[in-house]
């Protein structure tokens, strides 16, 4: 006998089964549906591409502050056919201001409206600058403390930001760093390097040429010295060189100063021992003056080069330049005091009212009693003759009978008529300057171009080894030859 097993199969109930069914349907109705939205949408809606300088763009892009804002191409595409007139783009972006900006684009064909946004962002990009005072590579004397030169900071919206600088000193480096509002970070360094590379500087007191006479006592001025980072009193001189005036003759001083660091600079004095009156020395002698203008001048240039020089002044002028020239140290001589040839030389008794009017206005002004005279014209004058015949040949005899000493010239500067200009004067005294004589120079501090020659005169002097002094009683007389 078989027997059947029987399994019981659970039957649901119809009404359960259909119900199922329906939500079913109602779930792939739904699904479809969205897909079909979707591929709708996506098929049917226009299509709109975005190109800046031949790119393609994405939906947002960042400018930096101010940046310009140049608005991309674009072409709106339906359904293969081009639309891009159709596209309507309202928005703006100012990109003084920072933040973020919206650019629509808005198409419409057929059934379907679809609008682009383009984000635009405006934001500082720029990392502030930061600069320094001196230089980013300093050297700094060794020992010290480095002194902050100072620097700023600036922004391109923050504006100044000197005062949010940080300042960090790591080993012999400072760091200065600073961060704009938008959060762009700058830093910079200086290096400090501890070395001193630069040599004292040195300068000499007194004159770069001077003169002693054979037997004088030689002083030395020395010299001013000052380095960078050495104390004066740690700076070290040296002076190499010695006068002996017991003999003429050319002597250099070197003066050497050297700093702690060792750096050294030098300078040179040329001092010369002379006998009064040897061969090669300049007499500079300045006649008709004094005069507002020149002799002031002249005298400011002959104290700068510390060369002595003789006057031979008239009535003319102010009293305080003839008070300068005594208490700067050159001779006074005497001219006349009206330098009119015709009453000069009119007679014996004319000359003398004459000179000793100028004679008692040196007293006055120095309490000198002067004695050394040149004669207006010169003792070789011819002009002399038209008021008195033999004037000259009485004169320079008597003068001498009267405790006077009378210089002529032999070194005409041409400033008394011929030449007019300063490089005239200069080179006609320079040209005729000898070696083997004294040189009595004729020259004028009435004249312009003289005031603006001597200088150069002087320095092709001092440069060729000439010597500078002044006429005293001690002078050898120079006389020229008697014409009348
Ligand atoms: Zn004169």
């Amino acid at each position: 006998m078989s027997r059947k097993i029987k399994i019981k199969k659970r039957i649901r109930p119809k009404k359960e089964q259909e119900q199922i069914k329906k939500v079913a349907i109602l779930i792939s109705c739904f699904l479809i549906l969205i897909i079909l939205a979707i591929t709708s949408t996506s098929i049917l809606s226009p299509k709109i591409t975005l190109t800046l300088n031949n790119k393609k763009i994405g939906k947002t892009i960042t400018l930096n502050y101010k940046e310009k804002y140049i608005e991309p191409d674009y072409k709106a595409i339906y359904q293969n056919k081009d639309i891009t007139d159709k596209v309507v783009v309202t928005g703006t972006v100012n990109t003084k201001k920072m933040g973020e900006y919206k650019i629509y684009y808005k198409m419409k064909e057929g059934l379907f409206a679809h609008t682009y946004i383009l984000k635009v962002i405006v934001k500082d990009k720029s990392s502030p600058a930061i600069k320094l005072r001196g230089n980013s590579i300093t050297d700094v004397c060794p020992n010290t403390e480095y002194k902050e030169e100072g620097f700023s900071a600036y922004d391109n919206v923050d504006k100044d930001i000197t005062k949010k600088v940080k300042v960090k000193r790591v080993k012999n480096k400072i760091i200065y760093s600073v961060r704009d509002s938008s959060g762009n970070y700058k830093e910079v360094i200086r290096t400090l390097v501890y070395q001193d590379k630069k040599s004292p500087t040195i300068s000499l007191k007194g004159s770069e040429y001077e003169t002693v006479y054979l037997d004088d006592t030689y002083h030395d001025s020395g010299v001013d010295i000052n380095d960078n980072c050495t104390k004066k009193d740690k700076l070290v001189i040296k002076t190499i060189g010695e006068v002996d005036t017991k003999r003429a003759g050319r002597y250099e001083m070197c003066y050497i100063a050297e700093d702690e660091a060792g750096n050294k600079e030098e300078i040179k004095r040329v001092i010369n021992v002379v006998e009064h009156g040897q061969n090669g020395t300049i007499y500079l002698t300045f006649d008709d003056g004094p005069k507002n203008g020149t002799t002031n001048v002249i005298l400011d240039i002959l104290k700068e080069e510390g060369v002595k020089a003789t006057f031979f002044i008239t009535n003319n002028g102010p009293d305080e330049l003839v008070k300068r020239e005594y208490e700067e140290g050159h001779t006074v001589g005497l001219h006349t005091a009206s330098h009119d040839y015709a009453t000069v030389y009119s007679s014996k008794e004319s000359y003398y009212n004459d000179l000793y009017s100028v004679r008692d206005r040196v007293k006055r002004i120095t309490g000198q009693d002067a004695k050394i005279i040149r004669f207006p014209g010169g003792s070789s004058n011819t002009i002399s003759r038209r008021y008195s015949e033999g004037i000259m040949s009485l004169l320079t005899k008597d003068v001498i009978t009267k405790g006077f000493f009378y210089y002529d010239w032999n070194l005409a500067s041409g400033d008394a008529g011929e030449l007019h200009t300063s490089d005239a004067i200069y080179e006609n005294v320079t040209r005729n300057l000898s070696k083997d004589r004294v040189n009595i120079v004729l020259m004028h501090d009435i004249k312009p171009y003289t005031r603006d020659a001597l200088k150069n005169i002087i320095h092709y002097g001092k440069e060729n080894g000439y010597i500078f002094d002044k006429i005293t009683e001690k002078t050898e007389m120079m006389t020229q030859r008697v014409n009348n």
